[in-house]
């Protein structure tokens, strides 16, 4: 395994991991008016049917109004004639009068029930309306609180993206131009992320396993290899198992699918390769092994101690 690949791994990592960054801030940005703009239309959606229940009540309120006038004129005029039926000079002008105020009356009546169910339509809407204010008021508090908020929030937004920038202008100074030149390639050409791990032998970028190869070489750890797939910079996660593994967020994760038999021949060839990368150590590094096994026996004997002294 080359020092100098294993480096310059880690260096891109650090790069994606300040991009990674950038990304989600920047999808703040541009998310935050597009939610704003839903709930507006949220908004409208009510205040128009709010509007219709409101005109319905003025268009009711109106008819019952009229309704009333008509109804007192009614009264007057059954009043007047009932006066009247006292002046008939004859039987069939009485009659015919008796007629008319019969007819008046049941006029009158009419206008009496469509006003009954004017007045029940009214309270129907009133009740419509009780409940839509209660929705109306609160998307119109929720929907101003978020307008003048959203200044704010853009600007806090776009302060951090400064320091990421600045962040990102001193991770990339440390990459050597070739490699820092392949990474921006593939930034401005593909969709986040850059560099991906490859774990148990598939993309975590584009979720399809490496031809056996492509994996056989990308363990050797000599140079910076693609995805045959996506494109994307790989590297193989097991390098960099020790330390904490950054893993790209891969963007359907759920998704990743392996029949058996391919995992049982990965896992064996990572276990072969495990044992190359062992046996490559330095003698430093064996001596640091010799003094955790140390640490490790020291720790037993302690243990036992405490055992004892229990018992
Ligand atoms: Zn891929």
């Amino acid at each position: 395994m080359s020092v100098i690949y294993l480096a310059e791994i880690k260096q891109l990592i650090e790069l994606q991991k300040v991009d990674d960054e950038r990304f989600a801030t920047r999808q703040i940005l541009e998310n935050a008016p597009e939610e704003i703009a839903q709930l507006r239309k949220k908004y409208e959606s009510v205040e128009r049917r709010r509007d219709h229940i409101l005109d319905k009540i003025t268009h009711l309120n109106e008819q019952s109004k009229r309704l009333s006038s008509e109804l007192s004129d009614d009264s007057a005029k059954i009043k007047k004639s009932k006066t009247k039926l006292m002046q008939a000079e004859n039987t069939r002008e009485y009659q015919a009068m008796v007629r008319e105020v019969d007819n008046m009356e049941k006029s009158s009546s009419t206008r009496e029930e469509e006003k009954t169910a004017l007045e029940d339509e009214l309270k129907n809407q009133n009740v419509l309306l009780t409940e839509i204010d209660k929705e109306y008021t609160a998307l119109k508090s929720e929907l101003e609180v978020k307008e003048g908020g959203l200044a704010e929030k853009i600007e806090k937004t776009e302060a951090l993206l400064t320091t990421l920038d600045a962040r990102r202008a001193e991770s990339s100074k440390s990459i050597s131009t070739p490699v820092f030149q392949r990474y921006e390639f593939i930034r401005k050409r593909l969709d986040h992320p850059v560099i991906v791990a490859i774990k148990d032998g598939v993309c975590t970028g584009c979720h399809i396993a490496v031809p056996p190869q492509v994996f056989i070489e990308l363990q050797r750890g000599q140079q910076i290899m693609s995805c045959p797939n996506c494109q994307r910079l790989i590297f193989w996660d097991k390098h960099f198992e020790e330390e904490d593994t950054p893993v790209a967020a891969p963007e359907n994760a759920e998704e990743q699918t392996e029949t058996t038999e391919n995992t049982v021949d990965k896992a064996e060839k990572n276990d072969s390769t495990k044992r190359r990368v062992k046996k490559a150590r330095t003698e430093d590094e064996k001596g640091q092994d010799a003094e955790t096994d140390a640490a490790d026996t020291n720790a037993s004997e302690e243990a036992a101690g405490a055992d004892s002294e229990e018992a």
